[in-house]
């Protein structure tokens, strides 16, 4: 199986010399912002760790299969519960526990700690004992969306992966290739809509009338109106939705940079459309942060009224 990410040559180099010469890190952190393909990382570098075959991970042998379809019993995931926004010290306790017992099936056992960043300071400090003396046979991914958010101990302890964007011409190339339906133009517009971030740019282009779509074309065209109770309306689907709210935002810059290339009649000019398209872009920079969303909708909402 071939690296599995757009870019991240570096990244490419490293986990795959490391995957050759059988020395995965016992403790990895793989960070970056959503889209970026942390959770794609993971699942290869735990095939690869629990890979019976030759050329791991091969995707022909069995525990690769298992690994593939998620459901190797040697491969473990722990996120915050439904609900819930961080991981809690129970479950970190749980997963020391875990991590004593022998493997099932493969030859090494791999933990992925998926959103490794919510984590708080007392459950960092009890994955850090088990970091500072691994049992053998044992893998730690840390999924993050930043390190800035995990203690300079537990980074230290860990191998660290820090993904990025790839260069335009490399992302449109793996779109073209996932698809024959579009366009190229379409792609690099929907690309450079969510800032080459491919994950979020295969949200956008996914199916033309997918929920998303839908819900960004409307928010648009109550925008253009000033109809600020519509606005309100759409918005509030992704208030509660830390995951899905950069899907939408993405969705929504596509729809003003299709306004802007005048792909529907609007009595907004181009400029306007480009000055809300800025404003937008400018108020996303805080979805990085913890930015309360019924704060941040207000914001784009009120800067829609202001500029159409
Ligand atoms: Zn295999």
């Amino acid at each position: 199986m071939s690296f599995p990410l757009v870019g991240n040559s570096k990244v490419k180099g490293a986990i795959c010399g490391a995957i050759a010469c059988g020395k995965i890190p016992h403790a990895i952190i793989i960070e970056g912002e959503k889209g970026l393909g942390k959770h794609t990382l993971a699942k290869y570098i735990s095939a690869a760790a629990v890979c019976s075959g030759d050329n791991a991970p091969c995707l022909k042998c069995a525990q690769c299969h298992l690994a593939d379809i998620d459901s190797h019993p040697d491969i473990a995931t722990i996120a915050a519960p439904t609900g819930k926004k961080s991981i809690a010290v129970a479950q970190i306790r749980e997963l020391i526990a875990e991590a004593y017992v022998k493997p099932h099936q493969a030859a090494r056992r791999v933990f992925i700690i998926d959103g490794a960043h919510t984590m708080n300071e007392q459950s960092q400090n009890t994955l850090l004992k088990v970091l500072e003396e691994p049992p053998a046979d044992i893998i730690f991914i840390l999924i993050a969306e930043t390190k800035a958010m995990l203690l300079d101990t537990i980074i230290s302890r860990c191998v660290l992966f820090s993904l990025s964007v790839p260069e335009e011409n490399e992302a449109v190339k793996y779109i073209s290739g996932k698809t024959d339906k579009l366009s190229e133009k379409d792609i690099r517009e929907a690309l450079n809509s969510c800032g080459f971030n491919i994950g979020t740019a295969l949200n956008v282009l996914s199916g033309s009338k997918n929920a998303v779509k839908v819900a960004a074309e409307q928010f648009l065209e109550a925008a253009i109106k000033k109809d600020e109770l519509s606005m309100m309306k759409i918005a509030h689907t992704y208030e509660k939705d830390r995951v899905g709210v950069d899907g939408f935002v993405a969705a929504i810059k596509y729809e003003i940079s299709l306004a802007i290339k005048k792909k529907y009649k609007s009595k907004i000019t181009a400029k306007k459309m480009f000055e809300y398209y800025e404003a937008v872009t400018l108020y996303e920079k805080n979805l990085k942060t913890n930015i309360n969303l019924s704060l941040f909708f207000a914001g784009i909402i009120c800067k829609a009224v202001e500029i159409f």
